[in-house]
């Protein structure tokens, strides 16, 4: 079994679903992920860095690190500009993920929902609409044929968006997800979780927010196209494939 995973920045893919990733490679699914941009207009908690250049770098590093600790199998990094994901073109954003999901033929493809995940950031947004075009248009020899020299269609089963619990009253972030269709149970997997935040060093000043969000012992997913689930909610991205 197969999953690509379609993220906009170094560190989405273990905040949003790092327990569900090690959990996934334990069981020898093969996870390749496709991250669009280097996060070079993040933050850097206090590690000295002279340019975007560097940060881009130093945050590709960090990336590499927490792939391998999350058994991630291979990375595919385009290096857009973090922030300006709406502004590359969308034929071009939309046919880089199809080129990626035709190489590694995933059963499911995990992206962010619509609304951008919890804060609602633009590259978020863009980067869930062009997987979700992508998961599609994979799929049809008449779209993107000048691939066909180095690849073939490809439909993948499932399309998923991650999603989280309804935020308390209160909370900073009152942003809601579709409603979750998969829960996994990630508990024996958060200190694989924990040491992959960690590994992403120019993040530490999310640190909190990670503690709060990212370290429950559930992570949640919402089923947005493909081949129905077995029961309206799994435990198991792939049950039912
Ligand atoms: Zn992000």
């Amino acid at each position: 079994m197969r999953l690509a995973c379609v993220f906009a920045h170094p560190d989405d893919e273990t905040f949003a679903s790092g327990g569900t990733l090690a959990k996934l490679a334990a069981a020898k699914v093969r996870i390749d992920l496709f991250c669009a941009t280097d996060g070079d207009a993040g933050k850097n908690s206090g590690i000295p860095v002279s340019s975007r250049i560097e940060l881009a770098a130093r945050r590709r590093a960090e990336l590499a690190a927490a792939a391998q600790i999350l058994g991630i199998a291979s990375l595919s990094t385009p290096g857009h500009g973090d922030g300006m994901l709406r502004d590359v073109d969308p034929d071009r954003l939309v046919g880089e993920i199809v080129f990626f999901l035709r190489r590694h033929r995933p059963d499911i493809v995990l992206t962010f929902g619509p609304e951008g995940a919890p804060t609602q950031h633009r590259d978020h947004r863009a980067i869930s609409r062009a997987a979700t075009a992508a998961y599609f248009l994979a799929a049809l020899p008449t779209e993107y044929a000048d691939q066909m020299r180095e690849v073939r269609p490809h439909q993948a089963s499932r399309l998923y968006y991650c999603a989280w619990e309804p935020p308390t009253p209160g909370s900073e972030l009152m942003t809601l997800s579709l409603t979750a269709t998969c829960c996994v149970d990630v508990g024996a997997f958060l200190e694989t979780k924990r040491a992959a935040f960690l590994a992403h060093a120019t993040q530490r000043q999310h640190e909190a927010r990670f503690e709060e969000l990212g370290m429950r012992p559930t992570e949640l997913f919402a089923l947005a196209a493909g081949a129905p689930q077995p029961r309206f909610v799994t435990d198991d991205l792939f049950d039912g494939l």
